[in-house]
């Protein structure tokens, strides 16, 4: 089975795993005076984080979803507005920070452009209208097909926020693609927003993990938070050595994932039923069946049959994600069972 599902379903390899020491252990959820826990493998991850990224201060956190929820919650308090778009995992699938349970922000929604980056216009017309605290960016856009806000876009973007005092949130869970795609360095991405979130988890291979950036009296505030919220792990270097050896090792490999995806992509353009999104940008492909006739879960079942994992995610939508796991074998393979399918409809 070629399981396409998602890039989190990468394994770590054995020698990332062996990157774990004993001796670097302790508690990480014990701090001192400057926030620091005492597990040395975290305390190296966050340190190499900051310097790849160039923000002041990182923290390292058991998930994305914890990560950017307490980021979010640091910057805004209950019923503050923060602008997101409708398909923002951060609005679709984490939730926790505009319900009313819970964080009780109210969302304020911008559209998406045909490009799957957000709209200057929209953007705009809601910045004026007042009162905004927050604007999340996601980059690369997981539903919207893994596409990327280039760097002029994002200075547009960083002006017009600037201007009216907003501060940005960078869902970033797979920016590293997106910088490959962006043919920039990171550095130039991330100085555009005040606080970025990556994941280790997908596919840069780590068991689990993500980090959260941003400037020193931010992050100094995101650690009374992260403690609330039942973010404070303890001997965390278990997660963290790996982690740290997939930002020294994987990440130039991501590269290979964006072009497996392209590939894909090329092999099963057609005029037929399944429709494949037009660029292909980063590791996230979606096909859109509304012409197949078949529901998302049927077209998911079909595929399945024919040895090819894959998830509905929006309405006539299904995804696939490219990751180390998968070879170019493994891409072609897709392609072919995706073309096999087109033709029996
Ligand atoms: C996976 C993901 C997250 C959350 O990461 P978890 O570690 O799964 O909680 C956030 N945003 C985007 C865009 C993601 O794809």
């Amino acid at each position: 089975m070629i399981d396409l599902r998602s890039d989190t379903l990468s394994i770590p390899t054995r020698e990332m795993l062996e990157s774990i020491k004993i001796e670097d252990l302790g508690d990480s959820g014990r701090l001192d005076r400057f926030g620091r826990g005492e597990d040395r493998a975290v305390n190296e991850l966050e340190d190499y984080a900051c310097s790849l990224l160039e923000k002041e201060r990182a923290v390292f956190f058991s998930s994305g979803t914890l990560a950017n929820n307490a980021a979010i919650l640091t910057h805004c308090k209950p019923e503050d507005k923060v602008l997101v778009d409708k398909i923002q995992h951060i609005y679709k699938t984490e939730k926790a920070v505009f319900s009313s349970k819970f964080g009780q922000l109210q969302p304020v929604f911008y559209n998406l452009d045909e490009n799957g980056t957000p709209c200057l216009e929209s953007l705009e017309k809601n910045l004026q209208g007042g009162n905004i605290k927050l604007l999340i960016l996601e980059n690369s856009h997981n539903f919207a097909g893994g596409t990327c806000i280039g760097l002029e876009k994002l200075r547009e973007i960083h002006k017009l926020s600037k201007k009216h005092s907003v501060l940005i949130h960078m869902d970033g869970a797979r920016i590293f693609n997106a910088a490959f795609s962006l043919k920039v360095d990171l550095r130039e991405i991330v100085k555009y927003v005040d606080s970025v979130m990556f994941c280790l988890s997908k596919g840069l291979g780590a068991p689990m993990g993500s980090l959260l950036l941003g400037n020193s009296a931010f992050i100094g505030e995101v650690l009374e938070v992260k403690k609330i919220l039942g973010g404070n792990m303890r001997q965390a270097g278990v997660i963290a050595a790996p982690g740290l050896y997939a930002l020294k090792n994987n990440i130039g490999k991501l590269k290979m994932d964006n072009e497996n995806a392209k590939y894909f992509g090329n092999m099963v353009k057609s005029n037929g039923k399944i429709r494949v999104q037009g660029n292909i940008e980063t590791n996230i492909v979606m096909l859109d069946i509304e012409k197949t006739k078949l529901s998302t879960e049927e077209f998911c079942e079909r595929a399945k049959e024919k040895g090819l994992y894959i998830r509905p995610v929006l309405e006539n939508k299904v995804r696939l994600v490219f990751y180390s796991d998968i070879s170019r074998e493994d891409t072609i393979r897709a392609g072919e069972i995706i073309l096999n399918l087109e033709s029996e409809l």
